[in-house]
């Protein structure tokens, strides 16, 4: 039989199976236990519609074979065709491989970040067969491998349909006890702690002992097929008996995260519409997130059934990063996704929700600052996104869930923060943009207002401004950015004498922006900064840092910040300017260019011609 090769990036995380990244090597039983759990709730979804399929009496069975050193997990759910069978098990999800060959992350995360699954079988084994048939199919297949050199896939029989998959465990080593797996109480315990929920029976053999019959001392041993898991859901049970690693344990086994989950919001909500809810706020934005491959919702299920694995109507795009359950009874179980948006129970869930995970966020803001911020570094950009988004549609809603960093406190701050610090002279919350803090902190035109003690909002995401154009005013200070030509700190006399010294030099300032081939609006003298020689600013509605947004765009929208070259009156240059002007215009034009590609250099800004600058500069130094 032909071998088979495993694709490339499949072959590295089953190494890294192999060569056991993990200490932890007990967690395979509840990868096999889940993808049998997904197996028998996805042919009780089929048998919904289909009513050839039977999905009677479903059933996890756990076998084992001290003797051969195997074990068999069996279950009668969808099983797999053959075609199946090599998408599932010779690859690994395309979307998860392929962010797994570009990440530099340390290989151990990123598995976490798809979750181990199937694979996780060779940390235990050194060879596995898959057994399964499709319902409503009358054919079979073998799936066997021995790791990293490929599998085979044969034709076979199968009495019925389902999946079994059997683990022809290691051998032992000095530190490594896989025998263990065979032992009845190993198993009772694993099954114990991570699949307890499991909605289905996780049954197997087990050796009990009683008196013979019609004797009073003389015993025999029988043999009984039991059920280890409790099969109540967790989110059924009463809040107070579940215990924090309960918690954890449900979330990183369900939702494939290493990491245990930030927050938990656990909810049975009675009233005019009755569900459960168990809701998981990550630690970490899922290495997909940010990427329109990322889609968002919740497990929900009514009667005990699943009948959707991604409910998205049960969440607004802010609060996409939320995983979970929801379970409630009143809904009917053929409800389709076109129904589902119309439903009125779901949209009833889908509020009271959100209003219970805005609560848990503003009491955690409140209560666990710490906690908060790590959330926000996870999720904030979401956040900001949805302040932006339809139009600024639930910026109320959101305002007080924002962070940004201040330059005064080095750190995150709440706008209710910034504004209860503001001094009474203080009218306007003042906000800068750049690359990075300390790119931000540098920025001459930050000077000023620093001068004056008002704090400075830094912000270094693409969305940052654009939620706070679109949310206009914080409790009724309007939101300003440094670099806005109206930014208005000067005492009257200062703006006096600034006026002053620009009408005298208007013919010059002219000559300058004739220079730069229309580049800028205007080139002005300022005395808003004391340092440094030059900075730009900006008029209208499209600063620096947008137009860099719009740059990075696929589509060019002609969208430009409208720039202002603002030279400091103060500083000797302008002595130098002046000379020029009444000397050497040519000299002066090429002055203009400097001056101006210092100021785009200061902003972020690409330069168009960096050769010529270069060359201008070589010039001026060699002289
Ligand atoms: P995941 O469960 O994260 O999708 P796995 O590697 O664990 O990844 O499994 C890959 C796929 O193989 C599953 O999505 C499922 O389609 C299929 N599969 C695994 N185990 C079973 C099973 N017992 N019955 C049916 N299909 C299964």
């Amino acid at each position: 039989m032909k071998k088979r090769e495993f694709k490339s990036s499949s072959k590295r995380v089953l190494d890294l199976m192999i060569n056991s990244i993990y200490t932890n090597k007990e967690i395979f039983l509840r990868e096999l236990i889940s993808n049998a759990s997904d197996a028998l709730d996805k042919l009780s979804y089929l048998s919904l519609t289909n009513k050839d399929l039977d999905a009677s009496n479903p059933k996890i069975f756990i076998e084992r074979d001290e003797k051969e050193r195997k074990l068999i997990i069996k279950d009668n759910g969808i099983g797999m065709d053959e075609e199946e069978l090599e998408n599932n098990l010779g690859t690994i999800a395309e979307s998860g491989s392929l962010k797994f060959k570009e990440s530099q992350e340390k290989d151990s995360e990123i598995i976490g970040q798809f979750g181990v699954g199937f694979y996780s079988a060779f940390m235990v084994s050194k060879k596995v067969e898959v057994l399964t048939r499709k319902a409503g199919s009358e054919d079979a297949y073998l799936w066997t491998s021995e790791g990293v050199d490929g599998y085979t896939l044969e034709k076979t029989r199968k009495d019925k349909p389902g999946t079994e998959i059997t683990l022809y465990l290691k051998d032992d080593q000095e530190d490594e006890d896989y025998s263990t797996f065979l032992d009845e109480y190993t198993i009772r315990r694993i099954v114990k702690k991570y699949s307890d929920y499991i909605r289905y029976p996780i049954n197997m053999d087990v050796e009990n002992s009683r008196l013979k019959e019609g004797s009073d001392k003389e015993y025999e041993t029988y043999v009984e097929e039991v059920t280890l898991n409790s099969m109540i859901p967790l989110w059924k049970k009463d809040k107070k008996s579940i215990t924090e690693e309960e918690y954890n344990n449900f979330y990183t086994s369900k939702f494939m995260d290493m990491e245990n989950p930030l927050h938990v919001i656990h909810n049975n909500v009675e009233g005019l519409v009755e569900y459960k809810s168990m809701l998981f706020i990550p630690s970490h934005a899922p290495f997909d997130y940010y990427y329109k491959e990322y889609k968002k919702g919740l497990e929900l299920y009514t009667n005990g059934v699943l009948i959707m694995d991604k409910c998205e109507e049960l969440l607004p795009d802010y609060y996409s990063f939320v995983k979970g359950v929801v379970d409630s009874d009143d809904l009917s179980l053929n409800i389709s996704r076109e129904t589902l948006q119309n439903d009125r129970k779901v949209i009833a869930i889908a509020k009271s929700l959100e209003t219970k995970i805005h609560n848990e966020l503003l009491t955690m803001l409140k209560e666990e600052p710490d906690k908060y911020k790590k959330f926000f570094d996870a999720f904030g950009t979401q956040i900001k996104y949805g302040v932006y988004d339809m139009y600024g549609a639930n910026k109320d809603k959101l305002k007080d869930l924002l962070m940004f960093y201040s330059g005064n406190k080095k750190e995150l701050i709440t706008l209710d923060q910034y504004v209860s610090d503001m001094p009474k002279s203080q009218k306007e919350i003042y906000y800068a943009c750049g690359e990075s803090y300390d790119k931000i902190d540098s920025l001459p035109q930050i000077e000023q207002v620093k001068n004056k003690k008002f704090d400075v909002l830094y912000l270094t995401g693409n969305v940052d401004e654009f939620a706070l154009q679109v949310l206009e005013k914080y409790d009724d200070k309007p939101f300003k950015n440094v670099s806005d030509n109206t930014l208005d700190l000067e005492t009257k006399e200062e703006k006096e004498n600034t006026k002053k010294a620009n009408e005298e030099s208007k013919d010059m300032l002219d000559f300058m922006k004739e220079s730069l081939n229309g580049e800028v609006v205007d080139v002005r003298l300022t005395n808003k900064i004391s340092s440094h020689p030059v900075f730009l600013s900006t008029q209208g509605v499209i600063s620096t840092q947008m137009e860099k947004v719009f740059n990075a765009m696929p589509i060019d929208n002609g969208q430009k910040a409208e720039l202002i070259l603002e030279i400091n009156e103060n500083h000797p240059i302008v002595d130098k300017l002046k000379k020029l002007y009444d000397k050497d215009k040519d000299k002066l034009k090429d002055y203009s260019k400097i001056l101006y590609s210092e100021a785009r250099l200061i902003e972020g800004l690409p330069l168009d011609n960096p050769t010529e600058i270069s060359n201008l500069i070589c010039d001026l130094i060699s002289k």
